[in-house]
């Protein structure tokens, strides 16, 4: 019975040609499927220049984007997670954290930095998502409140650039406790008088959606972003509906009420530096601080010793 057997032969897949593209060169839009020029995106802070999607960027070009000259002095670097819990997961979190310290070359998913931003003072915070999805475990919390409590100190705003997955699970409770010390910094910085904008970048979810992010006196956006607090899929489970088009994006979280500004990245720091002019801040460096003629920056050591 020859009809049911192959008698030739199947033509075998051949392997692919390798490109002559070197990698790296072009990268294709997820928002518009264009192919784009790598170098065009980096003159263009990573933003798309025919559909302006925004890509994700590091936290360091994100600081190199705020700074004036792209010049900061970097903070608390070397604190690290010593892995309270002793958690394992598909593997031990104390190697997870290991393999990405030499990755991606920091100790921990935030870097706060001081420097002048369009002249003003200010304490950055920027969340890096290459490290464990940008998530705030014990050593991000102290991070953060450690740069809450500076900006009192210099007397200066902060402004804390979110992007984040959430809690560390891996820490459990430990990375809950987070939200309340974080809060409570950002309480004391309300009634020290001292502005603090939150920057939402993609995505912004849990934990940190939860505490910080809403609490800025300016609570700005980039466009598109994802935010919010569980994610999609969970509410869909949970409350048996069907989602609205573009929910927990920046566009639509602005018409709700939940966000002050979507502003694209390339118009970021002029908003931010405008922002915080209308909130009082003044053209101060950090170093010229503390001789400030301010009576306030003057006896508040004094009265804390
Ligand atoms: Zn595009």
């Amino acid at each position: 019975m020859a009809w049911f057997k192959k008698t030739r032969k199947p033509i075998e897949p051949t392997g692919e040609k390798p490109s002559r593209v070197p990698e790296g060169l072009w990268v294709k839009c997820p928002g518009c499927t264009q192919i784009i020029y790598n170098k065009d995106l980096d003159k263009n802070q990573q933003v798309c220049p025919k559909c302006a999607h925004h890509f994700r960027i590091s936290a360091t070009d994100r600081l190199r984007a705020l700074f004036d000259d792209g010049d900061w002095t970097e903070h608390f670097k070397t604190l690290t997670s010593n892995d309270p819990l002793r958690f394992t997961d598909t593997k031990p979190y104390r190697q997870r954290l290991k393999d990405t310290i030499s990755k991606t070359g920091m100790k921990d998913a935030v870097i706060i930095a001081t420097g002048t931003l369009d002249g003003l003072a200010v304490v950055v915070a920027a969340m890096e998502y290459a490290f464990i999805g940008g998530s705030m475990g014990v050593v991000v919390g102290e991070k953060i409140t450690r740069a809450i409590e500076r900006a009192m100190d210099l007397r200066c705003p902060i402004v804390i650039v979110c992007c984040s997955g959430g809690a560390r699970m891996m820490e459990g409770a430990l990375s809950l406790m987070q939200m309340a010390k974080i809060s409570g910094a950002l309480a004391r910085l309300d009634r020290a008088r001292l502005p603090y904008i939150a920057v939402l970048t993609d995505p912004t979810t849990g934990g940190v959606t939860a505490s910080f992010a809403m609490l800025g006196d300016l609570n700005i956006a980039e466009p598109k972003a994802q935010i919010g607090f569980a994610g999609p899929r969970v509410i869909e489970q949970t409350i048996r509906q069907k989602l609205p088009e573009g929910f927990q994006r920046s566009e639509f979280l602005i018409e709700k009420g939940m966000l002050d500004l979507v502003v694209d990245r390339r118009e970021m720091k002029a908003v931010i530096a405008s922002g915080l002019r209308f909130m009082g801040a003044k053209g101060t460096s950090p170093a010229s601080v503390p001789a400030a003629t301010e009576p306030e920056a003057a006896t508040e050591p004094a009265t804390q010793s």
